[in-house]
């Protein structure tokens, strides 16, 4: 199969949106830009043995794929509209790609995101999206806000893709229904779009934890001037299946450090507790205040361990020696 018939068989659909003028099977898609509105761009780049293990079935990745860049638009407060598809594929299995578009377009059609053109190539398996969206003018929502004296919050719960993909390694075990659960977490993550758009009236930052939630809440303190933060690691929001496979105590070690949950971590002033206990009916989604800013640097952990983490996890990043 060469790369036109592929984009023919699986990737090209029936436009939807009458915003797109050109879609896929020109040199580039034309859309149709609102004037009162921002454009806000994400890209996200999957590779095998760095971002997904490998034996990850194509639907979860065809998902996954759109769903850390759905993540990065609802942590910018916006709303998905398009986006363009990189395929990089060792060959061109057919079963692969039904599984991969699959996943992908379930979670399109959820969202309303229209696939309107991308690149294919052969090569070793990595996988990349470019998402574009809409946001009002002055209401993106951006890591630099929060100051000393803001409630830090987290939505969902956390840990649970880390100990999902220690299961997957086989590092540990858990039952049927709690390992499906968890690894289900780690390879359908849920991108917090509507939370997202919700928190661009209410919250001062806010950032997604793909990192984990002290490197991530970490930039936000960063970003919005040297400030620090004390957790109170007894709050941290764990589900039952999650300690079911580790016990709490290392459950809470992942939901500080562990990645790819996700989840929205989010900076408020205290004034916004009720707006913000309002919006858990309203997007169905656990919320949970885990501590506060202060101005001086550094991330304090209170409650079940007393240790200041300063400096000690810096979140996963890219290295080359
Ligand atoms: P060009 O030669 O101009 O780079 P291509 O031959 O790569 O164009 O792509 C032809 C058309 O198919 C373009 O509209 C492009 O956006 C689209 N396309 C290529 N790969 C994909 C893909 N993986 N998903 C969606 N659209 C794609
Ligand atoms: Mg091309």
């Amino acid at each position: 199969m060469d790369e036109f018939r592929l984009i023919e068989q699986f990737f090209r659909r029936d436009s939807r949106s009458s915003e797109v003028v050109v879609g896929i099977g020109d040199d580039g898609a034309v859309v149709k830009a609102d004037t009162d509105k921002n454009l806000v761009l994400v890209t996200d780049t999957l590779v095998e043995g760095v971002h997904f293990p490998e034996g990850t079935t194509p639907h979860d990745l065809g998902f996954k794929l759109l769903a850390v860049n759905l993540s990065d638009i609802a942590a910018m407060g916006a709303t998905p509209r398009w986006f363009l598809l990189n395929l990089v594929l060792p060959d061109a299995n057919e079963s692969w790609l039904e599984g991969f578009s699959t996943g992908l377009f379930s979670l399109a059609t959820e969202f309303g995101v229209e696939l309107i053109g991308g690149d294919t190539a052969r090569g070793p398996l990595c996988v990349s999206a470019t998402v574009g969206g809409q946001v009002q003018s002055g209401t993106a929502l951006r890591r630099n806000g929060a100051q000393a004296g803001d409630q830090v919050w987290v939505s969902g719960t956390l840990g649970d893709a880390a100990i999902g993909l220690d299961l997957v390694h086989g590092v540990l075990g858990a039952s049927d229904n709690d390992r499906g659960y968890l690894v289900g977490r780690l390879n359908r993550p849920k991108p917090r779009v509507e939370l997202g758009l919700a928190l661009g009236a209410i919250a001062t930052a806010g950032i997604d934890i793909s990192d984990g939630l002290l490197a991530d809440l970490g930039h936000i303190l960063k970003e919005s001037g040297t400030l620090g933060a004390s957790v109170d690691t007894s709050c941290l929001p764990l589900s039952p299946q999650a300690i079911g496979a580790c016990g709490e105590s290392l459950a809470r070690q992942k939901a500080l450090t562990g990645g790819d949950d996700y989840e929205i971590c989010f900076t408020a002033n205290p004034a916004q507790r009720l707006p913000i206990e309002q919006l858990k009916d309203k997007c169905n989604i656990n919320l949970t205040c885990i501590g506060s800013v202060r101005s001086h640097a550094g991330i304090a952990l209170t409650g079940t361990d007393n240790h200041d983490l300063t400096g000690i996890w810096a979140g996963y990043r890219h290295e080359w020696s």
